[in-house]
């Protein structure tokens, strides 16, 4: 059936702004002229390796019903965007993005492309026309790729995310939330919502200064009232909305049958063995290299994983596992989580002597000897010993809230046994 769709996207800067903002701004506004959209306002959260980013790469996008007043719907939006958007910001390119029709199979791949790897405007400009969609250029309006990925993307899983905005007057200044009773709207709505607390981290919490004052990311929207009256803001709450979204549903996650088809700036499972003990650098970064018989990568659990890297470490050569993450910029796999598919339980070492010492190494093709008693065997083969593990066959280990991508399914949503 036909409908009527609008997209939005690159409205913001690292200083300011929200599209989600934007957007809630825009729904007031179709209100006070009657003009209603069909469900929720839409948040799709785009790849997060595309370099032109801001924060989370998300766009909006609106659905309308046919007899709606579109032409007064689109002069609002043009008006919003252009009015409010952060354009003197270089990075900052609107596009906005007006689509009459069904969302068809080629718009269904052209989102997962936007999501799966890198688009450039020429070409989301191309296939607008092709699809017959209006685009609205704002400067060099790259906005135009995630406005039309807003519109198609489906979502078959998906979750709800509540976000409350600030008064102007506060923005760039410290929020004002009462963490107690995060804790305790935590407790009592957790896991319907979910990504609210890490310890003393308040998840909810934007840290940079944009208009939101704190977001809640559920399962389903009814829980949201719940939660929203729980948690009590310090300081006045302008406006709110709630958003259905991709996030956390692991829309970004491409099967990858060997390591060697995996690409940069695109994201995977992919199953692998652990080919050499897990190695901190400086800044307290975590690798280790993960290959199969097509090949090898680097994988990486940064330093703003925290804790995630202790159990990193625990990983041994030999150990089987699936990673879930992305290629970025070093080429590095950076895990999100893994499963443990196999654990190495043997660790081959040099003999244990009669007199109850480890034999050293008595030199290449020499075998080994025993500095305590003085004892010699020629064969040079290690001896596998049975070792303790704490990691568990088959259990999925997942990166903090603190440090989780908007996409990443958190294990909680993840049905496990
Ligand atoms: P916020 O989350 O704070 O609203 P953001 O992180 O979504 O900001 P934007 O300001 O929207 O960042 O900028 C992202 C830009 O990247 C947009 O212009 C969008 O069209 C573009 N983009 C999205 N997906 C891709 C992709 N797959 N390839 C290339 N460009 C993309």
């Amino acid at each position: 059936m036909d409908y009527f769709y609008i997209g939005i996207d690159d409205t913001d800067s690292p200083d300011g702004m929200c599209t989600t903002f934007l957007a809630s701004a825009i729904l007031k506004e179709f209100k006070k002229n009657d003009i209603e959209i069909i469900g929720f306002p839409r948040l799709i959260r785009l790849n997060p390796f595309a370099k032109f980013k801001t924060r989370g790469n998300g766009g909006i996008s609106f659905k309308l019903d046919l007899n709606q007043k579109i032409d007064l719907a689109k002069e609002i939006v043009l008006k919003f965007v252009s009015e409010l958007s952060i354009m003197d910001c270089d990075n900052t390119n609107p596009g906005v993005v007006f689509y009459k029709g069904e969302i068809t199979e080629e718009m269904i791949r052209y989102a997962f492309k936007a999501i799966y790897s890198i688009i450039t405007i020429e070409e989301a400009e191309e296939f607008a026309s092709q699809i017959g969609a209006e685009i609205h250029k704002f400067k060099k309006g790259r906005g135009i790729i995630g406005s039309i990925a807003a519109i198609s993307c489906p979502l078959e899983d998906y979750t709800y995310e509540l976000l409350a905005y600030r008064d102007s007057s506060r923005y760039g200044t410290l929020r004002e939330i009462d963490y107690d009773s995060v804790v305790r709207m935590d407790k009592e709505t957790f896991p319907e919502t979910f990504e609210n607390i890490d310890g003393e981290y308040l998840a909810i919490e934007p840290k940079t200064p944009c208009p939101i004052l704190y977001g809640i990311r559920s399962n389903n929207p009814e829980v949201l009232d719940i939660a929203r009256d729980i948690v009590i803001p310090n300081e006045r709450i302008a406006d709110s909305c709630i958003f259905k979204t991709n996030q956390h549903t692991d829309m970004h996650i491409q099967n990858a049958n060997r390591i060697s088809e995996l690409k940069q700036y695109s994201c995977y499972k992919v199953r692998g063995i652990v080919k050499d003990k897990p190695h901190i650098i400086e800044g307290g970064h975590m690798f280790f290299t993960l290959y199969d018989e097509s090949g090898e990568i680097e994988c990486g659990a940064y330093e703003p994983t925290k804790n995630f890297r202790k159990i990193v470490a625990e990983l041994k050569a030999g150990d089987e596992i699936e990673v879930y993450g992305g290629i970025g910029e070093q080429n590095t796999f950076n895990i999100e989580k893994f499963q443990v598919l196999k654990l190495n339980q043997f660790l081959y070492k040099n003999p244990i002597c009669e007199c109850g010492k480890r034999m050293t190494s008595a030199g290449k093709g020499k075998g080994f000897k025993c500095k305590n008693c003085g004892r010699k065997i020629g064969s040079d083969d290690k001896v596998p010993e049975i070792v303790e593990r704490s990691l568990i066959n088959g259990k999925f280990y997942e990166t903090p809230v603190s440090a989780r991508r908007h996409l990443s399914k958190p294990l909680i949503r993840m049905n496990l046994d």
